[in-house]
């Protein structure tokens, strides 16, 4: 197939976004590299880009059809996602089901303890200032986003984690925490954008509680890409497969 991919407009850490013919539209490159600990260490893991776009696709697919508003448009061709060009919002928007990683170093949590209703934490992204994580109060005063939007952002949140939540379980997966990222399209509507991945989620199987997402890479464990893709394999369907041709 011939992919609508233009200039290059923005390389972030894990993808590279191109513009298209389409004034509104933007092509995503998933690549292939993985990077922890706050970009200091870094590898090159072939075919992690090619799952990631699959189950970012599918889980995007998943939420559109519930009726939440993304920036998802199609999959052209496995690593390659065409979505609507949004203004992103420097948020990283966590919400967690089981208390698990920064949580644990940080607050004086169980192990495995379960959150219900489910916490959402909201991180700065900003390289230079480490994430840190914000609070209301500084998100308004750095002018990232009005209350109106913060209601939104935690409305849709909340939203997205029962859908996706209900989805995996169903599936035999567990689902303890997610990182998204919202923007703002053309209208000024907040959209979801970004990913949804073993890079920015932690998947675990219900029956072994084996890890099936980046924290593999993150304690230098073997496994990392026969653990995406099992995560594809789990969630995409027949028709998927067919699609595109799986034999996994
Ligand atoms: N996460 C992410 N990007 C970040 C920070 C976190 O995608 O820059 C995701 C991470 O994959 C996990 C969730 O957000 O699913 C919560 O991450 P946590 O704060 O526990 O940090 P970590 O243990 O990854 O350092």
């Amino acid at each position: 197939m011939n992919l609508d991919k233009r200039n290059l407009l923005y390389r972030g850490k894990a993808k590279d976004v191109y513009a298209t013919s389409h004034p509104h539209q933007v092509l995503v490159k998933f690549r292939d590299d993985i990077t922890a600990g706050d970009g200091k260490k870094k590898e090159i893991m072939g075919l992690k880009g090619y799952y990631n776009s699959l189950i970012s696709a599918k889980l995007f697919q998943i939420l559109e059809d519930a009726g939440i508003k993304t920036q998802y448009l199609g999959l052209p061709e496995p690593g390659y996602i065409l979505s609507l060009k949004l203004d992103m919002i420097p948020l990283e928007v966590i919400t967690r089901n089981i208390a698990a990683g920064s949580l644990l170093r940080r607050f004086p949590f169980q192990e495995g303890q379960t959150f219900k209703p489910p916490i959402i934490q909201m991180d700065f992204k900003n390289d230079e200032y480490h994430d840190p994580m914000l609070n209301d109060d500084i998100i308004l005063a750095l002018e990232l986003a009005t209350r109106e939007d913060l209601e939104i952002i935690r409305e849709t949140t909340l939203k997205i984690n029962q859908v996706l939540k209900d989805f995996l379980e169903e599936r035999g997966l567990l689902f303890p925490d997610f990182k998204i990222e919202y923007g703002r399209d053309q209208d000024g509507n907040i959209v979801l954008g970004d990913e949804i991945s073993p890079d920015t989620c932690r998947f675990w199987d219900s029956e072994t509680c084996d890890i099936l997402d980046k924290d593999l890479f993150r304690k230098g464990e073997s496994g990392v890409i026969e653990a995406y893709q099992k995560v594809a394999n789990i969630i995409l369907d027949e028709k998927d497969k067919k699609k595109w041709n799986l034999d996994f």
